[in-house]
């Protein structure tokens, strides 16, 4: 007889960066190192306990008329979840179900690999060129589906809206989808394709750009009958995938477009100061319009820099694979004090060798 552990599904998960319960600049999950807007906060704490006694909205309503608002959509185009990885995985299930491969870049966001081999989607990645670029070429098969993040990740690399018309404009056969979790923080959005091609589905987040990486909302952009399938699926597995507290969270902080705005060109300030002090102690990197940096030193080891600055408190992020990254580091932008202080314990560290 076979043993039921050959019918279990078995994955390799994927791997989130430390989350250290001790005090130390946190530079390496791509948060936002200001708080949200001060509405959230109203907002949370006047939600009513008899609120908590019942269900949550199951069709999230008020959350998703604010981000069709936002957005200049019908309520019909948005789809929201717990986070982009919730909107991303869900959108795996419905719409990757070709027996043809579904392709993304080699080097990327490394949660497509784990919702495939997940949901048994077979898929083909394909290799960014030497300057870590989408070469747009390689997805010019029929295939069974597309996911790229614009800007990729970890690369910070943007590519424009036309850049992303050709492909789409290639693949009838199949939905495309463009992961925008950093778009905010500087690059051109693929939102108005959503309004010509009815089979591109535009995937945001929270997390970064709006500070709220804590309360997990994401959502989707995409044709009304590419977002009725979404739901279909969404209430097939889970009706109450987010909390009233939630809800009304996210709802406030597309509210407060004049919080978002300030905190957003104080990210990407920081972010220019930091390319340019990089560049000083001897890094090369692609020019990032996303709140990170994907840097590689041109004499000290990454690996050994990632210990270093951990044994300082600085917290990035390092990736030992694949082989072709193992020596860049992923630095998210923290406030200015947070990044002077990790320049400054890099030129030390980078001195004693
Ligand atoms: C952070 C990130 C996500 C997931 O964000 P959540 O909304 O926090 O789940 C999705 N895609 C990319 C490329 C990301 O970097």
């Amino acid at each position: 007889m076979t043993k039921w552990t050959n019918n279990v599904r078995t994955v390799v998960p994927y791997t989130p960066g430390e989350q250290p319960k001790t005090k130390v600049i946190k530079l390496n999950t791509n948060e936002n190192p200001y708080p949200p807007s001060p509405l959230v906060g109203k907002a949370i704490s006047s939600v009513a306990m008899d609120t908590l006694r019942k269900y949550p909205d199951p069709n999230c309503s008020n959350l998703t008329a604010a981000i069709a608002k936002y957005h200049g959509f019908d309520t019909e185009n948005v789809f929201v979840g717990v986070g982009s990885d919730d909107v991303l995985a869900m959108s795996f299930l419905t719409f990757f179900n070709s027996t043809q491969p579904v392709f993304f870049p080699d080097i990327t966001y490394s949660f497509y690999d784990v919702w495939a081999d997940l949901f048994r989607i077979p898929y083909e990645t394909k290799a960014l060129d030497s300057q870590f670029k989408i070469n747009p070429a390689d997805y010019d098969k029929e295939c069974g589906g597309i996911v790229i993040p614009n800007p990729n990740a970890p690369t910070g690399i943007a590519e424009p809206v036309s850049f992303f018309e050709d492909i789409i404009s290639k693949h009838p056969e199949c939905v495309v989808i463009i992961d925008e979790a950093y778009v905010d923080f500087g690059s051109q959005s693929c939102v108005d394709l959503v309004r010509k091609y009815d089979n591109v589905l535009v995937v945001r987040t929270f997390s970064k750009s709006r500070s709220m990486a804590g309360n997990r909302i994401g959502y989707a952009l995409g044709s009304k009958e590419l977002i009725k399938y979404l739901s279909d699926c969404k209430f097939s597995f889970n009706s109450y995938t987010m909390d009233a507290i939630t809800l009304a969270a996210g709802v406030a902080s597309i509210e407060d477009d004049e919080y978002f705005n300030e905190k957003l060109k104080a990210v990407i300030k920081t972010r220019e100061w930091t390319k340019q002090a990089l560049t000083e102690l001897g890094f090369t990197f692609p020019d990032s319009k996303s709140n990170f940096i994907f840097a590689k030193h041109e004499s000290v080891e990454a690996s050994y820099l990632f210990q270093e600055l951990k044994k300082k408190g600085i917290y990035v992020r390092y990736f030992s694979k694949p082989q072709r990254i193992s020596n860049y580091l992923r630095i998210s932008i923290g406030t200015d004090d947070e990044m002077q202080k990790f320049i400054n314990e890099l030129r030390e560290i980078i001195k004693g060798v």
